[in-house]
């Protein structure tokens, strides 16, 4: 079969404006770190974008007092309604820079632009006006009249949604009351410092917000100082552990969202065309670095051998390469060592006995590449069907019964989203019901929405965020013995 061509569409990269080496923003400017300062790379072509700098314990320090001197000397004597104008105001200047956001997002992250423009950014400003309009109504949250901020928020984020995570984080923390120190992922801090520019422009108060760069030992000092009464964490299970262990008995309230092995449930009454589309955007979204990517299918086995047919027919259809052209489907892995995870589980996916397929296509010979890969033979025990590849790999598991699909779909350590195609609402509801999965998607997949919480159960972490819900996370009740939305959320 022939395919049309595509004629490159790269996005020009014109519209940035970046600095050669980027400061700590701390206390409303950028300053110097004090210890040994990095390159943050294109993981599509290993070219050196900006000099970051790395903050070491007085870094932190220096981030965490100024945050605490903003708390009470300012954040926490403006009313709600006059919060949420700051946040406003940030989602404006989010949304008037969406297009040099999406840009440096794709440049340092090597996701393809169609998704950091149509997907990352406007759920960024989507988060902030969300946020925006509940600091003044905290009344409403569910948790009694006047919660109390809890003061100062340190936050860690990763690099698989950059900016996204950003948004995620501060918008509900600022609305609520708190200030925040917050620290990107040592890959992925281009659009941190740039949305740190934003701050300066949208006039918020010095200190309210501080952004440090470095990697796991900023944030290990960060999550460790002795002044936080806050931490929320978004990454891996390990250090998400490492987390939980290092705050316990120290009174800081934690939220947790680690990783993910979502079952993505196809029964054979299934709009399949539709399927697998959402098999697709399930696991393939993002180069499959997703927390709640769809990375194990289970499908009905009267279907499997059709179902997988028109997948490779699709899959060989896929655009992998520049993550700036605008055509492009699947972009870069964003570092080596995410890269080389990738290869060693695939491997051991062979070693296992599982079928490996990939689409004929052609990977850049520079940066971090990975095809579209698809598993087939694959059972429960297997390593590729139990642990987080986190990488376009799919592993497909058969099942008969919708009681085999649901015991299959909650194999597994994590639980933080699933997906139903089916064309039976009734079915749909009743498999939805038995998942241990904190969302669950019937006939779509990777949906996000300010309004919606999201959160994991068991390994996947805990505390939700977004909606009212994320409120929570954020604020204490004061005196009313109201039921809690967030923490007591997890089953
Ligand atoms: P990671 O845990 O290594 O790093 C995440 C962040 O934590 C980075 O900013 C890193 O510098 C920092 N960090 C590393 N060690 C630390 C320590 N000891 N103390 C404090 N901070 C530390 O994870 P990663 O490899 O960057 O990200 C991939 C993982 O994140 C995947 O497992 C994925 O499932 C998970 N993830 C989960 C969600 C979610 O919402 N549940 C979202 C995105 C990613």
């Amino acid at each position: 079969m022939t395919f049309l061509e595509y004629a490159p569409a790269p996005e020009s990269t014109a519209i940035l404006n970046l600095r050669k080496s980027y400061g700590l923003f701390i206390d409303g400017a950028f300053v110097d770190g004090r210890g040994t300062p990095f390159q943050t790379i294109s993981p599509a072509t290993e070219v050196p974008i900006a000099e970051i700098a790395n903050a070491n314990g007085a870094d932190v320090d220096a981030a965490v007092t100024a945050a605490r001197r903003a708390y009470e000397r300012t954040w926490s004597k403006l009313s709600g309604a006059d919060r949420g104008k700051y946040l406003f105001r940030i989602a404006r200047l989010v949304q008037e820079r969406a297009r040099e956001l999406a840009v440096a997002e794709s440049l340092d992250n090597g996701k393809p632009i169609k998704e950091s423009r149509d997907v990352d950014i406007p759920l960024v400003a989507a988060w902030f006006f969300y946020y925006a309009g509940w600091a003044d109504k905290l009344d409403y949250a569910g948790l009694g009249p006047s919660p109390r901020a809890l003061g100062v928020a340190a936050q860690v984020i990763p690099w698989n949604f950059p900016l996204l995570m950003l948004a995620w984080k501060i918008a509900p923390a600022l609305a609520a009351g708190n200030t925040v120190v917050l620290k990107p992922a040592e890959t992925t801090p281009l659009t941190a410092l740039i949305f740190a520019e934003i701050l300066q422009q949208a006039d918020l108060p010095p200190g309210v917000v501080n952004i440090i760069t470095g990697a796991g030992d900023t944030g290990k000092a960060l999550v460790n100082h002795g002044d936080v009464n806050k931490v929320a964490f978004t990454g891996s299970t390990a250090v998400g552990r490492a987390i939980a262990k290092s705050t316990a008995g120290t009174g800081k309230k934690l939220t947790l969202e680690l990783g993910g092995k979502a079952a993505n449930i196809v029964f054979d009454d299934a709009p399949i065309d539709q399927a697998i589309e959402g098999i697709v955007n399930g696991i393939f979204f993002n180069q499959g670095h997703v927390c709640c990517a769809g990375s194990r299918l289970l499908v009905q086995e009267n279907v499997h051998d059709e179902v997988i047919s028109r997948l490779k027919h699709r899959l060989s259809t896929l655009r992998v390469g520049d993550p700036l052209d605008k055509n492009t489907d699947v972009g870069a892995i964003n570092s080596r060592q995410q890269l080389e995870r990738i290869q060693e589980l695939s491997e051991v996916g062979e070693q296992e006995g599982a079928e490996r397929w990939s689409p004929a296509c052609e990977l850049p010979t520079t940066g971090f590449w990975f095809a579209p890969t698809i598993f087939t033979n694959v059972s429960t025990s297997h390593r590729i069907a139990r642990e987080e590849i986190f990488g376009p790999v799919l592993s497909v598991l058969t099942f008969r019964t919708p009681a085999e699909a649901i015991a299959k779909a909650n194999n597994t350590p994590y639980g933080l989203s699933a997906g139903i195609w089916s064309d039976k609402g009734s079915r749909i509801l009743g498999v939805a019901d038995k998942l241990r999965a904190g969302v669950v998607w019937a006939n779509t997949f990777n949906q996000f929405d300010p309004a919606s919480p999201f959160g994991g159960y068991k390994e996947s972490g805990y505390g939700r965020e977004g909606g009212r819900h994320g409120l929570a996370a954020y604020l204490e009740a004061r005196g009313w013995n109201s039921p809690v939305p967030s923490e007591g959320a997890r089953a």
